[in-house]
This record gives C-alpha cells, structure tokens and sequence, in this order.
C-alpha cells in the first residue's frame, strides 16, 4: 500500500489522483491519495528561499503506520550539499518526497505543459520510491532510477523500471 501526500495546498488533487493511478499500475500496488495536505512552512529556510527536504521527509515518518509515504510538494526543496533537489528518499525506509517547481515547463520559462508534467512526476516518483524498496541508482541512462541532476537528463528516462531494477522492486515488495 502506497499513500500520496500533497505538501502544500497548492498541489491540484487531480495532480495527486493522476500519479496514483500512474503508480498503481507501474508498481501494481494500491496507492491512495490521503484527502488532507500538509503545510511545509517548518521547513522553510528564508536565507536560500528552498524547503529542506530532509526535514520534510523526518516529519513524514511520524505520519506512516507501515504503509509507504510519498509527499509531493509544490515548493522548491534543497539539502545543504546540492543547490536543489528534485525529490529524496529514506534508503530502505517508509518515506519519500519529491518536487513539483522544476518538472514545469514554467520554471525553465516555457509554455506549460501538463502531459510532459505528468511524465516527469511519474518518473521522479519511480525514481525515489525505488530508493524505499532499496535499490541505488541504476548505470542504465533510460532507467526511473538513473541519478538525474538536470531536467534534461530525466527526460532521457522511460516510465518504466529497466527489467532489473524492475525485478528488484518487485522482490522487495514481496518480501
Ligand atoms: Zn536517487
Ligand atoms: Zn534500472
């Protein structure tokens, strides 16, 4: 069982409804969106004008009772040692986060496009919740979980797992 939590209230419920039904099939486990979403202004931090991710994901620990947690912000997210973050996720763990801000074409000031923001949460979505089911970055380019530190390089990504991490996940799953 996976849970879709919205942080901040400015994540469109369709958005959330649409990853799920995205998620449920690729990973063929149930996701539910939860109804209410969370304020991230504890973890704002005023001097980079970013919401420190790890902080988010610490909070979420709390706010699962076994089941898997995947917030999906609105806001920008950082950890100290990179200038941002597209999302992060508990190695092993319950918890994983990911960002809305640069998978919109709006950020790289483009038209919108709600299709290719749709495939990009998909894909950043794969990517981290694959770090809950243990596994690390894939060496195959074309793979959800290949390390992408640009928009362009997760735009090189399918929607699907490469058959072995695919088969890793669902080891996990099982076990
Ligand atoms: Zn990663
Ligand atoms: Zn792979």
């Amino acid at each position: 069982m996976i849970h879709l939590l919205r942080i901040g209230s400015d994540v469109a419920l369709e958005t959330a409804d649409e990853l799920a039904a995205a998620l449920a099939r690729e990973l063929r486990e149930s996701c539910h969106v939860r109804p209410e979403p969370i304020d991230p202004s504890f973890a704002f931090d005023p001097v980079r004008n970013q919401y420190h991710a790890t902080s988010i994901l610490r909070a979420m620990t709390s706010m699962t009772e076994g089941e898997r947690l995947l917030g999906i912000a609105s806001v920008d997210l950082y950890v100290p040692i990179f200038t941002f973050v597209f999302g992060e996720a508990q190695v092993s763990g319950r918890c994983a986060l990911i960002s809305l801000t640069r998978l919109r074409q709006e950020y790289y000031g483009l038209p919108s496009d709600r299709r290719l923001t749709a495939e990009r949460l998909l894909k950043e979505a794969l990517h981290e919740l694959g770090h809950t089911y243990g596994l690390r970055h894939c060496h195959d380019w074309s793979c959800p979980m290949a390390s992408s530190t640009s928009i362009e390089r997760m735009d090189l990504k399918n929607r699907r797992y490469c058959l072995r991490c695919h088969a890793a996940v669902r080891a996990a799953s099982y076990s």
